[in-house]
């Protein structure tokens, strides 16, 4: 919000001053008036117009379309009168600050053919001070055309950029709850049970110690093993957490394909640029089940792994030269395929399998930062 501020006072830094004349110009054209009662009630009618106007700002429903229209009302008297156009600016702006469509269209169509009527009718009626300042009355009129547009579709953007802005923290709170409650999965499937085997077979030896010192001597050295597995496990998780990189994933995934007799065929540069560690790590996990999936399923000789970035996305794609195994059931079953399609989901990714002639996946994510914005940040 302070930002958004911010960049509206970049953006208008003169307009201030010109709502400031524009507020006093009005009595200028009055006072050019010979009669008193026509400088009175030219007086009243500008601080109304005023007091309306800041009422019409904070109104709903129908009676933005009463005070629009008195408003309206009161600029074409004061166009008559004393050839003062310049209100319809202030109606311009306002009308562009309506949310609402059907109104917006609505009163910016009486507004338009309002103001043009009362110009065309001044011009008619050769009025002096009219025709003086004909210029900066077909700027206004131009404003009367342009102005609400121009002023509704950059609300209109900046709701919608409000919207993704949101939409972008939702994704992420998500991401991290999921983070959240597989982190808590891992705990209990693997500390949780090891702890508390722990505990029942520390329990046991605490029994045994006196009865059957040699038993108990068995125990422990379960607890021991037990104790280690589980150390083991953590820091296999930490270590996980922390993310995976492309290039440290192609690593095990060559002493994978080695140790399964598939020979690999790397393709292009593996360290990445302009994506963002979150797109990289998914990237990663989906090789490694691509990978787990062609030694598992392919019985392929060869396995061609390649990655191409342009500005805009990445793609990485996992070829094997086995075959399909067109398994209905087993293409449901899977976590593998589903897992790589839901993350990739997240990040706004994609994927393609094609069959024919062994199996190829194709994963297709798209940059975080382009390489424009990265160098005019640096
Ligand atoms: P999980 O990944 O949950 O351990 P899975 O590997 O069977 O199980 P998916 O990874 O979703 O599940 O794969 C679904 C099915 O698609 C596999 O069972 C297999 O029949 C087929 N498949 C996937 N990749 C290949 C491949 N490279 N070559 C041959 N068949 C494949
Ligand atoms: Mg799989």
């Amino acid at each position: 919000m302070i930002k958004r501020y911010m960049t509206f006072e970049k953006n208008n830094s003169i307009a201030p001053y010109l709502w400031t004349i524009l507020c006093i110009l009005p009595f200028y054209f009055i006072f050019q008036s010979p009669s008193t009662i026509e400088i009175v009630v030219g007086i009243l009618l500008t601080l109304v117009f005023f007091i309306l106007y800041r009422i019409a700002f904070i109104s709903k429903g129908w009676p933005v379309y009463l005070w629009t229209l008195i408003l309206i009302g009161i600029s074409i008297t004061a166009s008559s009168l004393f050839s003062y156009v310049y209100f319809a600016f202030f109606l311009a702006y306002f009308i562009g600050n309506i949310k609402e469509r059907v109104a917006f269209l609505t009163l910016y169509f009486i507004h338009l053919i309002s103001t043009s009527a009362s110009i065309n009718y001044n011009i008619v009626m050769h009025e002096k001070l009219f025709l003086h300042q004909l210029p900066f009355v077909i700027i206004a009129w131009i404003s009367v055309i342009l102005l609400p547009f121009n002023i509704h579709n950059r609300k209109e953007r900046g709701q919608l950029e409000e919207k993704l802005e949101d939409a972008n923290k939702r994704i992420s709170e998500l991401i991290k709850m999921e983070e959240r409650n597989r982190i808590a999965r891992d705990l209990h499937d693997t500390l949780g049970q090891k702890l508390s085997l722990i505990g029942l077979k520390s329990d046991l030896a605490r029994k045994l110690v006196s009865k059957d010192p040699n038993q108990a001597r068995e125990e422990l050295l379960d607890v021991q093993q037990t104790a280690r597995t589980a150390l083991s496990e953590v820091r296999k998780m930490v270590s996980s957490m922390r993310g995976i990189r492309l290039k440290d994933e192609i690593c095990r995934v060559k002493q994978i394909l080695k140790a399964a007799q598939i020979s690999f065929d790397g393709r292009g540069e593996f360290t990445l640029s302009n994506v963002s560690l979150l797109t990289e790590n998914i990237l990663s996990m989906c090789l490694k089940e691509a990978v787990n999936n062609v030694v598992k399923h392919s019985e392929a000789k060869n396995c061609c792994i390649s990655i191409e970035q342009s500005w805009k996305d990445t793609i990485l794609t996992i070829r094997d030269d086995g075959s399909f195994k067109n398994d209905k059931e087993m293409l449901t079953d899977g976590h593998g395929l589903n897992g790589m399609k839901e993350r990739l989901e997240f990040i706004n990714g994609s994927i393609e399998l094609l069959t024919n002639d062994g199996t190829t996946l194709m994963i297709k994510v798209p940059n975080d930062v382009k390489p424009v914005e990265k160098e005019e940040r640096n």
